[in-house]
């Protein structure tokens, strides 16, 4: 089953979530607090998807995500947001969330995005074996990438983007079509999101992030892997 935990402390709003979410077949588990969800989530380790309001009683959504993010970097973390939150978004994706929607949302476009995430943590990928580019390696059977035989942890959108890279390398992507690959043609996000992650990536995988050399820009058009 494709569980799914939802943590909204308004319980109208988190009705809403819930409902959709069983109708498109989701086993789903609430949670009230960002404590609760946490606690829920060490009994439900085989959770895929973490939808995460950011205002809560106690502690917020940005720590949750990243207390979860700490010990999981498989699990899709969705950021819910309202308009007013805007400069919020880019704070939760940095702290490890996937993606953010935007309160209020249509229960489709709610699970277009869940379902864009489930298949990134479903690990199913059909190419097998490894991509070595020095100094990197990425091993696409346990989805995992060394830098200089040093681990790097991703999360499941990372490892998408930069095996989108290293499949083409020196190719430059535009935005679009990165997004079109690693969240599905279906979704309903913006274009900011690609920009969102690669800057994230590159705090983890360059040598100096301020000036890239792996990821490079292709300016108003989108990026490359090299030069
Ligand atoms: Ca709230």
């Amino acid at each position: 089953m494709k569980k799914v935990l939802v943590l909204e402390d308004e319980s109208s709003i988190r009705s809403f979530i819930v409902i959709n979410l069983r109708r498109a077949g989701y086993e789903v588990i609430e949670a009230e607090t960002g404590e609760e969800a946490l606690e829920k989530l060490e009994h439900h380790r085989d959770t895929r998807v973490a939808l995460l309001d950011v205002m809560l009683p106690g502690i917020d959504g940005f720590e949750v995500c990243r207390r979860i993010r700490a010990g999981n970097a498989r699990i899709g973390i969705i950021m819910l947001t309202a308009r007013t939150q805007e400069m919020d978004k880019v704070t939760g994706l940095m702290t490890g969330a996937d993606d953010y929607v935007t309160k209020p949302f249509s229960p489709a476009e709610l699970t277009a995005r869940v379902d864009a995430l489930m298949r990134r943590s479903g690990g199913s990928d059909v190419s097998e074996g490894e991509i070595r580019q020095d100094p990197f390696l990425l091993n696409t059977r346990n989805r995992t990438l060394e830098k200089d035989g040093q681990r790097i942890k991703l999360t499941q959108v990372e490892y998408a983007i930069i095996k989108m890279f290293m499949e083409n390398p020196g190719k430059a992507l535009s935005r679009e079509e990165i997004l079109d690959t690693v969240w599905g043609r279906d979704y309903f996000g913006e274009l900011k999101i690609v920009d969102v992650n690669i800057r994230r990536l590159r705090l983890k995988i360059e040598d100096n992030p301020t000036n890239p050399t792996y990821i490079t820009t292709v300016w108003g058009f989108g990026y490359k892997w090299g030069f």
